[in-house]
């Protein structure tokens, strides 16, 4: 997409600083890092989220996701990782192109886990919720 800053970084006319890439995927560190190493890896197509993505790519994504990690484990050698991406507005998407957040993570750096992003599980029992699926 022509106004896609990530889809510009992917042809690059805008510079980046890419820590890994493949035929379908790019990993490069964010611009303004939680952690250090803290690194974004996009297909290389334009997708706003992943129900959006070709199942061609996203199959290939997580592979790209792991070859990653392995890198970052060569030259950073963290302690542990959170990954994971926003979706949509009410998840704290900013850039609408699918990007997976690789935060590479440290003994004590002070940060929290996935648990800490919501806890608002609503009123319904986990039961409740899931027989709305058996409808
Ligand atoms: P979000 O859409 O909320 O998952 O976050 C977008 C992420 O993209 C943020 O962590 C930004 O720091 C990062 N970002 C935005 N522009 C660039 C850029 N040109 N190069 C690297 N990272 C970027
Ligand atoms: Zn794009």
């Amino acid at each position: 997409m022509s106004d896609c800053i990530f889809c510009k970084i992917i042809v690059g006319e805008i510079p980046n600083y890419t820590i890994y890439e493949d035929d379908f995927a790019l990993a490069f560190l964010d611009i303004t890092p939680r952690t250090k190493g803290h690194t974004l890896v996009i297909p290389k197509v334009h997708a706003e989220n992943l129900l959006e993505l070709d199942e061609k790519y996203a199959e290939k994504l997580l592979v790209t996701v792991k070859k990653t990690q392995e890198k970052l484990n060569d030259v950073l050698k963290p302690d542990g990782y959170n990954v994971g991406w926003n979706h949509g507005k009410a998840g704290g998407q900013l850039v609408p192109h699918l990007h997976i957040h690789i935060m590479p993570r440290y003994n004590n750096d002070g940060g929290a886990n996935m648990h800490a992003i919501v806890n608002n599980p609503g009123d319904e029992s986990v039961e409740e919720v899931y027989k709305l699926f058996k409808k």
